[in-house]
This record gives C-alpha cells, structure tokens and sequence, in this order.
C-alpha cells in the first residue's frame, strides 16, 4: 500500500478528497489541485492528519481560511489540511465577582485553531472583553492569523499577538506537540517566529479586559468594518494586502507624505494602480490588494508581484517583501 492510501485509510477513506481543486478554498478564488484534502473538523483531526503525514514523510500544508495565500497552478503535490476545527470557550477569569457577576477584571478565552478570527472577535464582544474587536469582519482563522499576527490599527496596537498567552503547536521536525508561550512567537508586525519554523497551531489562549464600556465595544467594532470596507475592496476575489508595509527607515529615506509606511502609496506611485496582467489586476481602489477579475491564475498575480517588485527596487531602491504566503511550486 502507498503512502496515499495509508493516509486515506488512516484519515478515513470517504473524509480525504483527490484531485480537489484548491481555488475553491482560497479567497483569491486561484490555485490548482491537492493531490489529497482533508477537512479536520476538531483538534483531534488536525492532529492527527498532519502527524501522520509527517510519519510517512508525504508533504503536507494546513489551510485556515485560504485569506492570505496564493496557491500555484500546479497545485500542491501533497496533503492539504483544511483546517475547520471551530471552538472557543471562556476558561478563566480574573477578579472577585460581586452578587451580580460583576467585577471580573480579565478572562481567558481558548480557541481551536481553526476558529474563524470574526468568531472570536464576536464572542469576545458580546462577554463584554476588550482587545480584540478590531477582528471583526477580518477573514481567516486563529493559526493563520497568529502566523501574520493579524492587525488593525498598527500604532494602536491592534495586533492579535498582543492578546495572546500560550499555544499549543505541532513542531514539524519532531512531530511533537508543545504548548508555548507568547514571547516564543517573537511578534512583530506582520511577523512571528513559526513563518520560518513552519509550526502548526493547533490551540491557543488569550488573555481580555473586560471593558469599562461593553456597549461601546459592538459600535467600535462596526466603526472599523466602515472603515475597512472603505479602504479595501469588497466583494471581489483576492487576498488582502499582497506586500507587508515598508519600514519606517525607508519612508523617511523616500520622504513619503507624513511618513508613511503604506506599501499601496509607493505602488500608486509607481504608476502601477489598475495595471491588468491576464485576469489580475491591481486595484484602483488600494494599490496593495491584486484582484483577480476574470478567471486569473497564479502565473497571472506572479507576474505583477514581480512587475511591482522590480519597479519599486529600480525606482525606490526598495525590496518589497511579501504578506502573502505561497503554496505549491513556482516556477
Ligand atoms: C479582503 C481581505 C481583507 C483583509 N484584511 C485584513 C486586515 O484588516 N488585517 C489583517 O491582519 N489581515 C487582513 N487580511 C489578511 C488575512 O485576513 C490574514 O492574513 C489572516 O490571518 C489569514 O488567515 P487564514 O486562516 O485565512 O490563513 P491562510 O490564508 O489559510 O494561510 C496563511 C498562512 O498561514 C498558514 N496557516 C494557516 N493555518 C495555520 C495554523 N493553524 N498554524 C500554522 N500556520 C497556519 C498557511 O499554511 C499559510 O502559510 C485580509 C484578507 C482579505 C482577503
């Protein structure tokens, strides 16, 4: 028996998918076929998928909600985990509660790593916890958000990593799992340490106030969402931001207007706003997202992320770096 059907039979032969097309579960709507998919409905499932094909060596890769990558046309010549095991529960708090349940001062909420960050940031409202509404309406889920440290309002501090206390994670060199704590992700923005350690998320905690303002929270929040559906565009395939913002040094360097870090001013600067390569185009409406309009393949987002790179370094001497992440091969 190969590698494959041990998978299969280990993950249950009806539950694991051949050939599955990966644009379905990617919000770029772009990506060729998993030579086998899985969806772990719980933590036990996501543990087990990847640990066994770690055990048979058979390359694997977990997919939250499919918000921040691009997937090759190719597809991915492995196992792909598409990672729906959704929980969040309340599992502590912090304070002496008065006869009418007031007076906790913090809580602790564990989520599964597939719980969609939205579902978070809605449960952690309506507790009346602050810190982490900025995630309203953000797509994906809790491992993909740790992995990016997901953020709104930078200078706010709004970054998902801020919240966190500990995690559980699968280590892909000993197939392992160990429970971590904050400081090991080494956040920073867009950043954190399992981007290059390639560990899985499998659980984590984090830690909230509870907010002085509780019905300020939900207005808060929806604030936000205005904001964000101005800024972005919506309803159309795509990625969010394809490039990480620029450093501080360098907009100091480029004299950008108050500073700025925004990668999309430099790429409207650039001229390249509504630029069409195939069925991709870079938005008019934010330079920093690459739409796909009309049936765009991989190739087609590849050629403007290396048309922005080359133009950004020849003209700005910048290196570009990107948010996105990639699955599969490119050429
Ligand atoms: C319209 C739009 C708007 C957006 N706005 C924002 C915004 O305001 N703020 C913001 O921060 N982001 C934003 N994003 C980007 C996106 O929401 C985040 O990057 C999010 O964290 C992606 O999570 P995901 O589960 O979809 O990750 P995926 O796209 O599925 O995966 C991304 C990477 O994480 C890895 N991964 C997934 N799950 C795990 C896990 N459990 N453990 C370890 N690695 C894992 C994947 O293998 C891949 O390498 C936006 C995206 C879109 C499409």
């Amino acid at each position: 028996m190969d590698v494959y059907e041990q998978i299969k039979n280990t993950l249950g032969p009806l539950r694991v998918l051949e050939n599955e097309p990966l644009s379905k579960h990617t919000y770029f709507k772009i990506g060729g076929p998993a030579k086998l998919f899985f969806e772990a409905k719980n933590v036990e499932d996501l543990k087990l998928a990847i640990s066994t094909a770690f055990e048979l060596k058979v390359p694997y890769v977990v997919l939250g909600g499919g918000a921040n990558v691009l997937v090759s046309d190719k597809g991915f010549d492995g196992l792909v985990v598409k990672n729906r095991a959704a929980e969040i529960k309340l599992v502590g708090i912090k304070g002496t509660i008065d006869k009418n349940g007031k007076g906790v001062k913090n809580a602790l909420v564990w989520t599964a790593s597939g719980t969609s960050m939205n579902q978070l940031a809605r449960f952690t409202i309506d507790q009346g916890l602050e810190g982490l509404e900025f995630l309203l309406s953000v797509p994906g889920t809790v491992g993909g958000g740790i992995k990016i440290n997901a953020h709104f309002e930078v200078e706010k501090g709004e970054f998902l990593g801020n919240r966190l206390v500990s995690a559980a994670i699968f280590d892909p060199l000993t197939g392992e799992v160990k429970t971590v704590q904050k400081d090991y992700f080494e956040f920073a923005y867009d950043m954190s340490k399992i981007q290059q350690t390639e560990e899985i998320v499998l659980e984590a905690i984090f830690r909230l106030d509870t907010s002085k303002d509780p019905t300020g929270l939900w207005k808060r929040a929806m604030d936000n969402v205005k904001r964000r559906n101005e800024e972005q565009p919506i309803g159309i395939a795509c990625s969010g931001c394809t490039f990480r913002n620029i450093e501080h040094e360098d907009a100091m360097r480029i004299a950008t207007p108050n500073i700025t870090t925004s990668t999309g001013y430099i790429i409207d600067k650039l001229g390249l706003k509504g630029t069409i390569m195939g069925g991709a185009k870079i938005s008019t409406h934010h330079a920093n997202f690459i739409i796909n309009t009309n049936d765009a393949t991989a190739s087609d987002v590849i050629k403007l992320i290396r048309m922005v790179k080359q133009k950004a370094k020849e003209v700005y001497d910048l290196d570009l770096k990107e948010e996105i992440f990639y699955i599969g091969d490119f050429d």
